[in-house]
Formats: C-alpha cells, sequence, structure tokens
C-alpha cells in the first residue's frame, strides 16, 4: 500500500491541470475513478475538499498520464455520450464526435415525413448514429454496416445495452449488402487525407475509421458509386466529410447527377455534412 498522504478533489484537478490536462477531461476520469455518475461535475466542485485514497488517486495519475498520451478519454473511461445514449467504447471503434450528431439531426430532418423508413449506417463503429436514428426513429428499419467484425461486436452490444432493434451486417460499404432498397443511407467514413499531420494525434483510434486515401475521398467515391443504385427514388444519401472538403463532395455527387446537392454545418459552423438525392 502507498503511504502517500491522502490529497483532496482540488489538489488532485489541480496537479492535473498542472500536468496538461485539460479540466473537463481530469473531472470526466476523477469521476470515473470515484465512482460518481459522469454528470457529476457539480459534485466535484461541492466536494472539493473531500480526501482521496491513495489507491483511488494512483488509479487517477495513471489515467490521467494516458490522458496526457493522447488516449480519449472515452476509451480510459469506456463510456460516451452521444445523442444522449450512453454508448460503451474502446480502441476498437472510432471515438464518437459530437459534430457527427449534426449528421443525425440533418438525417431525421430527411426523412421526417417517410414513414417506415429503410435505413443505413455505414461504418457504424459504434453504433452512434444508427442507434441515435433508431432511438428517434422506432418505425425505422436501421441497418448497421461495418466491415470490421470488432466495430459489429461493440455496436451489437451497445444496441444490445440500450434495447434498440437496429440489424447488423459486416460488409465492406454496401458490397456484401443484402438488404435495401433504402430511404436514407447515412455515412461517417474514413477522410483525412492518409499524408495529413492531423493523423499523428490520432494514433490511438482505429487508423481504418480516419483516412482514406491521399486526399482522404476513396471512401467518400465508393460511397457515392454504390450508394446510387441501393436507394428508392427520392432517396438521400448524406455523408460527414472534413471542414474543408464540401467542395469536392458536392462536385462529386453533382458529376454523377444527383439532386438536391447539399450541404450543413457542424457546431463550430463549418460545412461538415453533405448530401442529396439519388440519381434517376
Ligand atoms: N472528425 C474526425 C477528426 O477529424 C475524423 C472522423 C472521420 O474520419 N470520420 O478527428
Amino acid at each position: 500500500m502507498s503511504q502517500k498522504p491522502q490529497a483532496t478533489i482540488a489538489e488532485l484537478l489541480l496537479r492535473a491541470a498542472q500536468s496538461g490536462l485539460a479540466r473537463i477531461d481530469a473531472q470526466m476520469l476523477l469521476l470515473h475513478v470515484l465512482g460518481q455518475p459522469r454528470g457529476g461535475r457539480a459534485w466535484l466542485l461541492a466536494h472539493d475538499t473531500d480526501p482521496v485514497t491513495a489507491d483511488t488517486q494512483a488509479q487517477f495519475a495513471a489515467l490521467c498520464a494516458r490522458r496526457v498520451a493522447g488516449e480519449p478519454v472515452a476509451y480510459l473511461t469506456g463510456v460516451k455520450e452521444f445523442w444522449g445514449l450512453p454508448l460503451r467504447v474502446d480502441a476498437r471503434v472510432l471515438d464518437p464526435r459530437p459534430d457527427t450528431e449534426t449528421l443525425v439531426s440533418w438525417a431525421l430532418e430527411v426523412m421526417a415525413d417517410v414513414p417506415n423508413p429503410v435505413i443505413a449506417d455505414l461504418g457504424t463503429g459504434s453504433g452512434a448514429i444508427a442507434l441515435a436514428l433508431q432511438s428517434e426513429r422506432p418505425d425505422a428499419r436501421v441497418l448497421a454496416v461495418d466491415a470490421s467484425a470488432d466495430a459489429i461486436a461493440v455496436a451489437r452490444a451497445n444496441a444490445a445495452a440500450l434495447q434498440l432493434p437496429v440489424e447488423f451486417a459486416q460488409s465492406n460499404w454496401l458490397e456484401g449488402v443484402a438488404q435495401g432498397p433504402f430511404d436514407l443511407i447515412v455515412s461517417n467514413p474514413p477522410y483525412i487525407p492518409a499524408a495529413d499531420p492531423h493523423l499523428a494525434a490520432l494514433t490511438h483510434e482505429p487508423l481504418c475509421a480516419l483516412a482514406s486515401g491521399a486526399d482522404g475521398l476513396d471512401d467518400i467515391r465508393r460511397i457515392i458509386t454504390q450508394a446510387q443504385h441501393r436507394l428508392k427514388p427520392g432517396g438521400w444519401l448524406l455523408l460527414e466529410h472534413g471542414y474543408d472538403q464540401s467542395e469536392a463532395v458536392q462536385t462529386l455527387l453533382r458529376a454523377a447527377q444527383w439532386h438536391a446537392v447539399q450541404c450543413q454545418n457542424d457546431l463550430a459552423g463549418l460545412a461538415r455534412c453533405t448530401g442529396a438525392q439519388r440519381p434517376d
């Protein structure tokens, strides 16, 4: 047993800040080791003079070190909230980003007047998009697709825990998918250019969920090509992409005669999603 004197919650948070950790990250990790609910930041403030045992201090220090080395908080706590749903996540899947909620709300908008929509989420990862859509549209038939058996396992476990009846298919985009035609195909595919220096900060996440060829658009090109034959007339394809890729994605869609090509901004006001309706 460590003989370290007990420190208080406030002292531990101060030490974490001094080691370069963002305050919110330190708070989430401390709540996790203390077994407190994730929403308990006010609890931390109210308990800032509480002593923390040496064991808990050691666990916290270990998680802080991993966070400083770049591991996402969600992998360290094992949970990420997306669209209000607590998702279990780990290094087998991309850490769901809040910006992807833009894609979910857009998808709900375009499906608002479609009864019993048939929807595919390509590259589902943790299942975030598929599960968010199914939670909002119990009448929808949602198929979650991923090439990675590991990702399907994570997403399936999330669907079971949330009791959402999403269906699953292991496939490289739509290649092996028998279902359809779809009213909506939605995807947050890998889209970072393979040589982008930004990837160096994301080494803890699966590269196959992040990078996609020289211009980052290899998978988006494949999805556009495959999706046009798998949508119902008037069906929508909605894609997330990099902050500077909307023009390029719009050009790809227009070149393939898609209709109503348009984009949506993310929370930071960047054109983060582009979509269109099936060509005739
Ligand atoms: N939005 C993520 C990032 O840039 C990448 C996710 C993706 O490639 N789909 O960090």
